[in-house]
């Protein structure tokens, strides 16, 4: 029997009735013939209101602390998923990440998975039981228990998939696939059919919510089929990101807002970057931070969502001689061939000229045309680049 990888998003467990709707939908994919490991979020918005207790008793938690408490919300869905596939007379057994043998580096609260050993989950399959994992969560080689960022269980799903082998990756969402644009802010954002691994990579970088971006590297390192499919719609609509489903020509494909970046640089112009700045990022578990030095100048990106404890991060780097900026945001138009010609440059600056939007800077090559502007222009520079660049084209 060959395996299949789910994963169940936040919204699609966030109630006792939609838990009791996956759990039918898992032994439904078991009755199709498959082996099934099933990857689980926390209900709802469990994440966030874990995170609010925690400041409500302390301001500035530790991040070991934060982690112990914040990966209990996939322990709850986890089990309960277990015992609503039990209820329908189907075996089920559910693992922690650890139990799951997901190896995790020891940065706490965005730590990434070194490896997968996935043992048990083995054993039990081998036995016939469908097995349900707790996303977004590790241990580390020093066994303190580990989260894996914000929207972390689309790693676990993917990395579990590699260490599987398994024939795909489903990630089951409230969209029905991957869109030019997220369709919540671009109404007439259009379903992409299927993707390269790149041109996701890109898009998940530039903060496309909708898969996580370390778990699109796990599926390119291990050519895993990803397909994101709608929770309660029909499991053959939805977009599949493989090995070859690149874009045959150049163009855009689609657009994507990063709002919530620390944008850094130095305080007094053509100062140099300082010596400690990568360890003071590490300190704060500012891991993903993007750092670039070019002679005279320097800068960094640093995704807010994984830093707790912010307050003193800027402090910190307010004492290192940085300049610390919240109030950008990168818009990003993703695609092939972008550096050269037809040219989508020139169009690209014409559309956020003609919406009002300033820019204060731009990233571009082959695989993407970036532009910093007002955090308060993003969505209207989403939706000007989107309907320049994408808008009058067929559906990629
Ligand atoms: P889950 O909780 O299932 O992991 P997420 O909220 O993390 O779901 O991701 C799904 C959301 O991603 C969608 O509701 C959508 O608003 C957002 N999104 C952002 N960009 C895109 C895009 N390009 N295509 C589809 N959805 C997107
Ligand atoms: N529950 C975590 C979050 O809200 C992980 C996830 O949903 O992927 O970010
Ligand atoms: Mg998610």
């Amino acid at each position: 029997m060959g395996v299949v990888v789910q994963k169940y998003g936040g919204s699609s467990v966030a109630t006792p009735d939609h838990l009791k709707r996956v759990a039918r939908r898992v032994v439904e994919t078991r009755q199709a013939g498959h082996a099934v490991v099933v990857v689980v979020s926390a209900m709802g918005d469990t994440t966030n209101q874990l995170l609010a207790l925690a400041q409500s008793v302390s301001p500035n938690p530790q991040r070991r602390e934060l982690d112990m408490l914040i990966t209990t919300g996939e322990r709850m869905s986890m089990a309960l998923l277990s015992m609503a596939i039990q209820d329908l007379g189907y075996p089920a057994v559910s693992f922690t990440g650890s139990q799951s043998g997901i190896i995790t580096t020891h940065n706490h609260s965005n730590a990434r998975i070194l490896r997968v050993t996935p043992v048990r989950i083995r054993a039990a399959l081998d036995a016939g039981q469908i097995v349900i994992v707790a996303g977004f969560q590790g241990v580390s080689e020093q066994l303190e228990i580990t989260s894996l960022g914000r929207g972390g269980s689309d790693t676990t799903a993917v990395a579990l998939a590699a260490a599987l082998e398994a024939d795909y990756a489903e990630i089951c969402s409230d969209v029905d696939g991957v869109y030019s644009a997220d369709p919540r802010g671009v109404p007439d954002a259009r379903r992409i059919d299927t993707l390269g691994y790149d041109e996701m990579q890109q898009l998940a970088d530039a903060g496309a919510k909708v898969l996580n971006a370390e778990a699109v590297e796990w599926a390119r390192r291990n050519g895993i089929e990803v397909r994101c499919v709608q929770t309660d719609g029909p499991r053959e609509v939805g977009t599949r990101i493989k090995a070859g489903g690149g874009l045959p020509h150049a163009r855009v494909v689609a657009v994507t807002a990063h709002p919530g970046l620390l944008m850094l640089g130095p305080d007094v112009p053509g100062a140099p970057a300082p010596a400690d700045l990568e360890a003071t990022l590490a300190a704060y578990g500012a891991a993903d931070a993007e750092v670039w030095r070019v002679p005279g100048s320097w800068g960094a990106r640093v995704p807010k969502q994984n830093l707790h404890g912010l307050a003193a991060f800027r402090e910190a780097l307010t004492r290192l001689g940085v300049r610390v900026r919240e109030d950008l945001t990168l818009v990003t138009a993703v695609g092939r061939g972008l550096a050269g010609p037809p040219g989508l440059l020139g169009p690209a600056r014409e559309a956020l000229a003609e919406a009002g939007v300033a820019t204060h800077g731009q990233l571009v090559d082959s695989g993407r045309l970036a532009f910093l502007v007002d955090a308060a222009h993003g969505p209207t520079a989403t939706r000007a680049l989107h309907a320049a660049l994408i808008g009058g084209l067929d559906a990629p």
